[in-house]
């Protein structure tokens, strides 16, 4: 039987084409289900203890070997091989009696619901947790290690998920695309592959079985990571589209480099959303004019206590120097929702999305605020950058007055808000006649706009910013920046689309903060457009009745070269 053509979309999230023979990724081995109970738990103990070690030696050798960018994923998921807790719960599972593999894998789901309860960047983690799972799973079980096979010649990756591990040792000259089924925009192994420059896209339905059958009769596949589309047994003609929309993309990228400006001279400042001292140093590489967004409750989370104020003034201080002279925004704690607090916990809320998060948490533990604040100003004594601090989740004028009488009197200048809640939006004015700038939260406030929560993938249609009602709130945020002549970025997702960028840029935002990867095609997006066909773009998109009309009205401005950016 021949392998039919046949064209699947995805989530494009990393740009980029691709065209090769297919290789599929090895299943994990999963549980042994002939395995005898546990009897023996120190006989057993040992033989967990000593699957784990291999792991984390084997992971620590393929970091020696990985690409630079990938080394220190390799090392973060050796270092959970090597966890305490981990192993402790395992030895746990195997005192109840069960047996080794049903013991690794029990424990770690444990840890793994952990983590999802956290969400966010933390339900992420979870990949990399079930990889340390597989991995001693096939040591137990003595089968081949789940994941790539060697690669001959240069092809197409698939797989189910693909561990961070995994992406980030592939040498890009051999990975020519990757194509998976599961995954998300904002996962790990998304991230790395847009910085491996590998063309990627996520959430292809049966992309496995389609590539199984197709690797099976050495048929081919091809890729568009831009546009998320992924083809099977591709046609000469598909796949010289694709050559042809990859030559295009590297002209359209070609001459972009330096600050972020609309073809006549409008500034709007290129920054790069961080969450940790590590992300601060990839990020100052590229060429960002500092960072939109430091998401620092990422020092916060998973822990038993505060970090002492000397601890976060350390990581402060080697997050500012990463980025000499240049900006950078830190948001202070956002806790609470989805990123709760073990040492700040308020107790159980029904909604907690809508309870006491971001500002709320920190008005109940001033202390946490206060600690951190004098973090800042002692590490922006140290340094040379560029310090502005904002406060998440403000909705009232109080708020906003208490945040910034107390980022003032511990020295710290230039005082911002997060305008993540309608109500900000709608008082903008009044919110920036008390501090200096704002900074919209577009994932926060379409989720509050819409009063659909974000961590609901099947909600996506309606936290989709395109959606009308979403850009009024945004026009209502910049509108207060004009009338108080204060400044206005945006540093959720929103900022990093190479086309809703216009329409931010039109609408008035004058900062866009993203995945410092992402950066290049928005600068060159804007580079092609004159301020005006921006406001042009904005007054069509708010006009529209819903997002795919918002959307249209939009592409039928902008510059051809755009579709080669996305
Ligand atoms: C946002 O809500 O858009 C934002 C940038 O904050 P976070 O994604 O961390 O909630
Ligand atoms: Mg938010």
């Amino acid at each position: 039987m021949t392998v039919q053509h046949r064209v699947l979309l995805g989530i494009g999230v990393s740009a980029g084409t691709a065209y090769g023979p297919i290789a599929v990724v090895s299943p994990p081995p999963g549980i042994d289900p002939d395995e005898p109970a546990t009897t023996d738990v120190e006989a057993a103990t040992e033989i967990v203890s000593d699957a784990l070690e291999q792991v984390a030696v084997m992971l620590l050798d393929r970091a020696e070997r990985a690409p630079e960018k990938g080394q220190p994923i390799l090392q973060a998921t050796a270092k959970m091989a090597r966890d305490r807790g981990l192993k402790k719960g395992i030895v746990k599972e195997l005192k109840r009696g069960s047996g080794l593999t049903r013991a690794i894998s029990d424990a770690i789901q444990k840890y793994v619901d952990m983590f999802t309860q956290l969400g966010g960047y933390m339900a992420e983690r979870a990949t990399d947790l079930y990889d340390v799972r597989d991995r001693a799973i096939a040591v137990v079980r003595n089968v081949p290690m789940p994941g790539i096979p060697e690669l001959k010649e240069p092809s197409i990756i698939v797989a189910r998920d693909l561990a961070p591990v995994e992406t980030a040792t592939l040498d890009p000259k051999l990975a020519l695309g990757i194509a998976i089924e599961e995954g998300g925009p904002t996962s790990h192994t998304a991230i790395l592959a847009a910085q491996l420059g590998i063309p990627a896209v996520v959430r292809v339905g049966n992309i496995v079985d389609y590539a199984i059958s197709a690797q099976a009769e050495a048929t081919t596949m091809a890729l568009d990571g831009g546009v998320g589309e992924v083809i099977i047994a591709p046609t000469q003609g598909d796949v010289d589209l694709l050559a042809e929309r990859s030559q295009r993309r590297e002209a359209a990228l070609a001459g972009s480099h330096g600050v972020g400006l609309t073809r006549d001279g409008h500034k709007v400042a290129l920054l790069a959303n961080i969450g940790t001292a590590d992300d601060a140093e990839r990020a100052a590489a590229y060429d960002v004019e500092g960072s939109g967004l430091f998401r620092t409750e990422f020092l916060f989370l998973g822990r038993e206590s505060a970090p002492s104020v000397e601890e976060q003034t350390k990581v402060y201080t080697k997050v500012f120097q990463e980025f000499g002279r240049r900006r950078v925004t830190v948001r202070t704690l956002d806790a609470g929702a989805d990123k709760p607090l073990k040492f700040a916990d308020l107790g159980e809320e029904e909604n907690p999305a809508l309870g006491r998060r971001g500002i709320r948490l920190t008005r109940i533990r001033e202390d946490l605020l206060d600690d951190q604040l004098a973090a800042l100003a002692a590490a922006q004594q140290a340094t040379a950058a560029d310090v502005r601090v904002m406060a998440p989740m403000v909705a009232t004028m109080e708020e906003a007055q208490w945040f910034a009488d107390k980022a003032r009197a511990a020295g710290l200048s230039s005082v911002g808000i997060m305008i993540e809640v309608p109500a900000a939006a709608i008082n903008a004015s009044t919110l920036l006649s008390i501090v200096d700038f704002a900074s919209i939260g577009t994932n926060d406030l379409a989720q509050y706009t819409m009063a659909a929560d974000r961590m609901q993938g099947e909600l996506a249609g309606l936290l989709d910013v395109w959606q009308p009602a979403i850009l009024r709130m945004i026009k209502l945020a910049c509108q207060g920046g004009t009338a108080t002549g204060k400044y206005v970025g945006v540093c959720g997702e929103a900022g990093g689309d190479p086309l809703l960028a216009l329409v931010l840029t039109g609408l008035g935002v004058q900062s866009l903060s993203m995945a410092p990867s992402k950066v290049d095609a928005v600068r060159a997006s804007l580079r092609l457009h004159d301020l005006s066909t921006c406001q042009q773009m904005a007054a069509f998109a708010l006009d529209a009745l819903t997002a795919k009309d918002a959307r249209a009205a939009v592409e039928a401005l902008v510059h051809p070269d755009v579709k080669y950016l996305m």
